[in-house]
């Protein structure tokens, strides 16, 4: 009998299509995964799950007893709760790497977009207002030869700073965990506590996993010490900030302009002030989304679901101390 599969919310067709030769796969989207009937029966004798954004949580595990892996499209993987996976000993990967050039393009798009003021010049030319369009009240800043604060300088903050650097001579300014001395040689970037980089910097990018450490780690209290003038860009999650008080800091003409691509609920609600705001620039969550590299994502993320039902080593494993005890005995 076919082993069982999850597939949720977004696995590229030709991969979708690879893995319903070999295992009996049910694909499901636009679903609630806490009551859904269909999803539920099928959760009782899936060995496998592959998706994105898939809430894996307590509950969501005592209704999988079969399940061995969690393969997440995506490198962030705050949707997955990983003390509970391993405590059930069940595997979780994620797909870092392979999205990284692009995510740092659309966040460098982003910034770009919201300093020139681009999608806002683009809407007053398709209305025929070009004259009024190039009044000065309507120009842009310059990004290049600016201060650009990375906050998290891990495999996207570092492919940002190598298109500041070198693209637009500007100078970098990083706050990590860790200092990354080749990072500072490399890009001539300055480690700095994050205090100083917000007071200091033109532009501001998080570009932080979500973990209880940078939940709502950019509040009121760092948008008041950033730069009245500066543009504030978030790439990593939603939650990482509290929205209402980014609201209220370009409301208020604390910092002038935010670039998203990421909300605290997503969808965002419709009626969100963000969305109003001439002096922001949003996206869906399109970070890593080219078709080029959704389906190298997908096709990494059906590679750590075959290792991982088959009982091999997942290349890309997030909670390596449940291998240990796969083996033990073997
Ligand atoms: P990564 O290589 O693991 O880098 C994460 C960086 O964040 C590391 O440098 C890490 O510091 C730093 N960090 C972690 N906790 C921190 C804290 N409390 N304070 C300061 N810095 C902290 O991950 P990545 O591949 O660059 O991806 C980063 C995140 O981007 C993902 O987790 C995801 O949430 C987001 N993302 C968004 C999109 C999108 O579509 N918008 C797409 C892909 C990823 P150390 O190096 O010192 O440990």
């Amino acid at each position: 009998m076919k082993k069982k599969i999850i597939a949720y919310e977004r696995v590229e067709k030709p991969v979708l299509k690879d893995l319903q030769k070999k295992y009996d796969v049910q694909f499901f989207k636009n679903i609630d995964p806490t009551t859904d009937p269909e999803f539920l029966k099928q959760l009782d004798q899936a060995e496998g799950i592959i998706g994105l954004d898939l809430n894996v949580n307590k509950d969501l595990l005592e209704k999988a007893p079969n399940l061995k892996i969690v393969s997440n499209v995506s490198v962030g993987h705050n949707n997955l709760d990983i003390e509970q996976l391993s405590k059930r000993n069940i595997m979780a990967t994620n797909t870092p790497g392979i999205l990284t050039d692009t995510v740092a393009d659309t966040i460098f798009g982003l910034l770009i977009a919201t300093a020139r003021r681009i999608p806002e010049l683009d809407h007053f030319v398709k209305n025929g207002e070009w004259v009024q369009s190039i009044e000065p009240e309507h120009f842009g800043i310059n990004v290049h030869h600016k201060v650009l604060g990375i906050i998290g300088m891990g495999r996207i903050g570092q492919a940002i700073a190598q298109r500041a650097h070198f693209g637009f001579d500007m100078d970098i300014v990083y706050h990590s965990r860790s200092r990354k001395p080749e990072v500072e040689e490399t890009y001539n970037a300055t480690y700095s506590d994050l205090d100083e980089l917000l007071s200091q910097s033109d532009f501001v990018c998080l570009m932080t996993p979500l973990t209880p450490e940078t939940e709502r780690l950019i509040g009121k209290r760092e948008f008041q010490l950033m730069k009245e003038s500066a543009i504030f860009i978030n790439g990593s999650r939603g939650k990482t900030i509290v929205e209402q008080d980014l609201i209220d800091a370009l409301t208020n003409g604390e910092i002038t302009a935010a670039g998203l691509d990421v909300f605290e609920n997503e969808p965002t609600e419709t009626d969100n002030p963000l969305l109003k705001m001439k002096n922001t620039v949003t996206l869906p969550h399109i970070g890593s989304s080219t078709h080029e590299t959704e389906l190298k994502m997908s096709e990494l993320a059906a590679t750590n679901l075959e290792k991982g039902i088959h009982g091999e080593k997942p290349p890309n494993l997030i909670n390596p101390d449940v291998w240990p005890d796969k083996h033990k005995g073997s």
